[in-house]
């Protein structure tokens, strides 16, 4: 990841800052940065990654998800300065049905019918 530019801009905060990488989406960083600012932080956005001016950040976020509604987001922590803002991706949104006895993902309903079959087989 590129910093570097985010940096130069805010030469002051390089003591506590937190970049948060909303993984690609520019339109959640945009509204971040914006919802920072109305909260007090300096913060920039540039594309998807934002630089804010403050190192305990975690629960400014959650409530940033929970007031713009994103509750299927996550937060992830990289390191002291690092966090990823990205949607939690569900295996069953493509489409997919997943056993579980096994975990295994199927295409279909009639796949999964198939494969639990399988394993009423190999039980008995
Ligand atoms: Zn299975």
């Amino acid at each position: 990841m590129d910093t570097t530019n985010i940096l130069s801009t805010m030469p002051l905060y390089h003591d506590s800052m937190t970049y948060v990488d909303c993984a690609g989406d520019d339109t959640v960083a945009q509204e971040l940065e914006t919802y920072l600012k109305s909260h007090g932080f300096s913060a920039k956005a540039d594309k998807s990654m934002i630089v804010v001016n403050e190192n305990d950040i975690d629960h400014i976020l959650v409530h940033f998800l929970k007031e713009t509604n994103r509750l299927d987001y996550k937060i992830r922590k990289i390191d002291s300065e690092n966090l990823l803002l990205s949607k939690e991706v569900q295996l069953e949104d493509f489409g997919f049905f997943r056993c579980e006895m096994c975990g295994y993902a199927l295409s279909s309903q009639e796949e999964l019918l198939v494969h639990r079959r399988a394993h009423g087989i190999q039980l008995l």
